[in-house]
């Protein structure tokens, strides 16, 4: 196979919802469709309850030693189809916003009861924001839920879209008859009493024609007929281009949990989903059917397990062919690194490979060289643009409970603050330092990570900061700028690139410190123009 149709067989992909909308049914159904596993239950569900850390930790232990979760790949017709986990819990949002930065589209599952819920919000807005191409999947369909014209509406309201149903439902909840798939012209019936069994596809070319009637009886007919007219109506026409700039989302209906609607969705999902995408570096745009190599780590992974120390470090290919045993370029540390052993991921399964193509992930082992966002190349000096650090939520000094182990600790610190864990400050005034983390949950998970992985142990104590901002003054050497220096002392940090933060105690501070010196800039993101 040539480079070029390496490159065409490939979609790689994240899946986003709220938690508990269905992420992990619709997951497995799509493995179950790539014959990739053979039963249902064989994907775990990575959820966390709520502020069960316990959970968490067995989480990160399963996922430590078979990592693969991270990434799940299957062939489809043809396809090398690459789903990248996305952690549906609020305090890891981070972690599935950097993994947004290596996926060529998303598809976006809404339950059609709870309709658009917080955390959808937050995913789609950085997709958006990205111009990311979506397909939204309204699931339990099998349910009693929304009207399916208002949950089209709140999904353009609610997410700034611009929908195209693809599908539509027949029925809903008890009365649920089955889909009237828009994109094939094919109707899809349940059949039996139970909604488990469904019959194969009948080409439906013509929605007048009477025999659908006798199929969903005349009552159901007349009303797909109706709502059908007004789909045609009022939703543009699905346009390739436009859903792969971002413009337009293509909505399925369906059921996960009935494998229903799911084979329509990853029919048409490989028909239109892009092949990977151009990415912008700092220096210019880097096509993927570039022969040299270029890729970029967007997650890293520790390994729990005590007697391997080492961590994964996920590389998103953007371009040329990454090969074992092939010395690259650490662009960041100016170091030249070769792997013997890159791992590939299949379902839940990791490999190693000889050979990846633009669009796969593969992992490598890591011994603490790597951080998010490094860029691995063929000798070109490029920095592939990450996602920028947002002010985290919580903060807390961090001290050292094991005076003979201060060593471990700052290492460990390091590390985990590398893998991105949390993001760490040390205050200007006396070196003290703070995490700071989008959910309380990482405190714990960091100390027991310490302890159980560096043999350190450490204590927290509360601070009271609302939010980290980042400081940019027009002139460092103007007055303006020393004054705010001196006057803030006790509040200013340094992030872990050096770069000067403002620990804010509440938002009228930064209301009142933004008027008194108007020409010190500061920003909730570490990234700036
Ligand atoms: P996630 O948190 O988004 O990964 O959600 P899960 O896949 O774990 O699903 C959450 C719950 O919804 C589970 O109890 C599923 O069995 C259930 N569920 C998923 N899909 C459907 C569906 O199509 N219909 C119904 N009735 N329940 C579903």
């Amino acid at each position: 196979m040539s480079f070029l149709e390496e490159i065409q067989k490939r979609r790689t992909f994240g899946i986003i919802s709220h938690p508990d909308a269905g992420k992990t049914t619709l997951t497995e159904k799509l493995l179950l469709f790539g014959g990739a596993i053979q039963e249902a239950g064989a994907v775990k569900n990575n959820k966390i309850k709520k502020g069960a850390t316990s959970d968490f930790m067995e989480i990160e232990r399963q996922r430590g030693i078979s990592v693969a979760t991270s990434v799940l790949a299957f062939i489809y017709k043809d396809k090398k189809i690459n789903i990248l986990d996305t952690p549906g819990h609020k305090d890891f949002a981070e972690d599935t916003f950097r993994t947004l930065t290596a996926v060529d589209s998303v598809i976006v599952v809404i339950d059609v009861a709870k309709g658009v819920e917080p955390q959808t919000e937050k995913l789609v807005e950085v997709c958006r924001m990205r111009k990311i191409p979506m397909i939204v999947f309204i699931n339990k369909l099998d349910r009693e839920g929304k009207d399916a014209f208002d949950l089209l509406d709140e999904v353009e309201q609610k997410l700034g879209l611009r929908v195209t149903p693809m599908s539509f439902p027949i029925g809903m909840g008890y009365d649920f008859k089955g889909i009237y798939n828009i994109w094939e012209k094919k109707l899809n019936i349940f059949s039996g009493d139970n909604k488990t069994t469904i019959s194969e596809g009948v080409e439906f070319n013509d929605v007048n024609n009477p025999e659908l009637d006798t199929i969903i009886g005349e009552p159901a007919a007349e009303t797909l007929r109706e709502e059908l007219e007004l789909v045609y109506e009022v939703y543009p026409e699905f346009d390739q281009e436009e859903y792969v700039k971002g413009d337009l989302q293509p909505v399925f209906f369906g059921s996960a949990l009935n494998n229903f609607g799911v084979k329509e969705l990853l029919d048409c999902f490989i028909d239109i989903a892009p092949n990977p995408q151009p990415k912008q570096a700092e220096e210019r745009v880097v096509d993927s059917k570039e022969e040299k190599l270029t890729g970029f780590v967007f997650k890293i992974h520790a390994n729990m397990d005590p007697k391997h120390r080492d961590r994964l470090a996920f590389v998103k290919i953007v371009s040329g062919t990454f090969k074992r045993n092939t010395p690259y370029l650490h662009v960041r540390n100016g170091k030249k690194v070769k792997f013997s052993s890159p791992n590939a991921f299949f379902a839940e399964k990791k490999e190693i490979v000889e050979e990846s193509f633009p669009g796969d992930i593969v992992g490598l082992h890591d011994t603490g060289n790597f951080k998010i966002g490094d860029t691995l190349t063929e000798g070109e000096k490029l920095n592939f643009k990450g996602i920028p650090s947002f002010s985290p939520e919580h903060f807390r000094y961090v001290n050292n409970a094991d005076p003979m182990k201060a060593k471990q600790l700052y290492k460990g610190l390091d590390q985990l603050m590398d893998e991105g864990v949390a993001q760490l400050f040390t205050m200007e005034m006396n070196g003290r330092r703070i995490i700071g983390t989008v959910g309380a949950l990482q405190y714990e998970v960091i100390q027991y990570r310490l302890e159980h992985e560096y043999g350190a142990k450490c204590s927290y104590e509360n601070i009271n900061v609302h939010k980290a901002c980042w400081v940019q003054p027009e002139d460092e050497k103007n007055e303006e700028f020393k004054e705010f220096k001196r006057v803030k002392q006790r509040y200013l940090a340094k992030d872990k690139e050096g770069q000067l933060v403002f620990l804010a105690d509440s938002a009228f501070t930064i209301q009142m410190t933004q008027s008194k010196y108007p020409t010190v800039k500061l920003h909730f993101t570490s990234e700036f123009e």
